[in-house]
């Protein structure tokens, strides 16, 4: 099969490496070298241009978010062939997918959005979990294909249902993130170590991702790696707190952990790493992990 990948980022690098093992994968991305090299490495076809993609049989779009989905919506318009298969890997809008998917679809084009989660370390392991929205069918040729990215791909309902379950995941991380942070940050000012504070938290019922595999290495360990941009992050939870304005839902914590990301960008700016969101509470109380 022929597969158009467009995005090599952080995680569409290693995806579309895996995607090479099984299929003929042509590689586009905004900055060309980034594609040359992909070529060099994995033996993947370099794209002329970006219409050179359209001539796939699937076409994967990972980029930040859905606006620039839709840039690049706009330019293949006029390429894309009937009977194509439009996967969306960026963690999206879903009010936007189901525009972007009907735009398709008036061309023949079958559209998901599958959105994933697990990391880079996900990405490079092909180890993601997937959610996909979409019909049935769609799903079905999806899954046959991000089955070497992910082990566990699930069909959420219809388009539009992968990002927004995505979203709703990432919020629960961030507000997580924030009060194991604030807790730790506690623990530390009343005489605890931090790993040991970590330890139990761990070993009990405040365990999480962010106890767990997030927070150890930063607050304990003194190591802020960039693997997941607080932009993107910050743009996941914003959407999701959109969602619940749409539905007339209350949800205040959601709203507040919006909220919080969205300050932590501007104070932080688009290179910090999402786990710097715990450097402004150690901020707001005079303190350096
Ligand atoms: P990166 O910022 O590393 O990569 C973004 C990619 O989009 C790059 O290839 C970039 O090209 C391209 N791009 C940016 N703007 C444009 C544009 N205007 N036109 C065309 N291409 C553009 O992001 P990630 O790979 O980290 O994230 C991609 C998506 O996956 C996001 O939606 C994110 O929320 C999600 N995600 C990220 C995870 C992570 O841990 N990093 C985990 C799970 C999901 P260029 O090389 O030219 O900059």
């Amino acid at each position: 099969m022929k597969i158009g990948f467009i995005g090599l980022g952080a995680m569409g690098f290693p995806m579309a490496r895996h995607l090479a093992r099984e299929h003929e994968v042509i590689v586009w991305n905004r900055t060309r070298e980034k594609a040359e090299r992909h070529s060099r490495e994995y033996g993947t076809k370099l794209a002329k241009d970006l219409a050179d993609t359209a001539a796939a049989d699937v076409i994967i779009t990972m980029l930040p978010t859905s606006s620039e989905v839709d840039e690049i919506v706009d330019k293949l318009l006029p390429h894309v062939r009937r009977g194509t298969l439009w996967i969306d890997a960026t963690s999206g809008d879903p009010n936007v997918s189901r525009e972007t998917a009907k735009r398709l679809a008036a061309k023949g084009v079958d559209f998901v959005d599958a959105p994933v989660t697990g990391a880079i370390v996900g990405a490079e392991n092909a180890t993601l979990t997937i959610m996909i929205g979409g019909s049935k069918e769609a799903f079905e040729r999806a899954k046959d294909v991000l089955r070497l990215n992910g082990k566990t791909i699930i069909h959420v309902g219809d388009i539009g249902a992968g990002h927004a379950i995505k979203v709703l995941t990432n919020s629960i991380m961030g507000a997580t993130v924030w009060i194991t942070s604030e807790c730790m940050l506690l623990a530390k000012k009343l005489g605890i170590d931090i790993k040991t504070a970590l330890a139990v938290t761990n070993a009990g019922s405040g365990r999480s991702n962010a106890s767990e595999n997030l927070l150890p290495m930063r607050l304990a360990d003194g190591k802020w790696p960039l693997v997941f941009k607080l932009a993107h992050h910050d743009k996941d939870i914003r959407i999701a707190a959109s969602l619940a304005h749409q539905q007339h839902a209350s949800t205040p914590l959601l709203a507040l952990t919006s909220q919080l990301y969205t300050a932590s960008l501007n104070e932080l700016g688009d290179k910090a790493d999402y786990i710097e969101v715990a450097k402004i509470i150690a901020k707001m109380n005079n303190f350096e992990w």
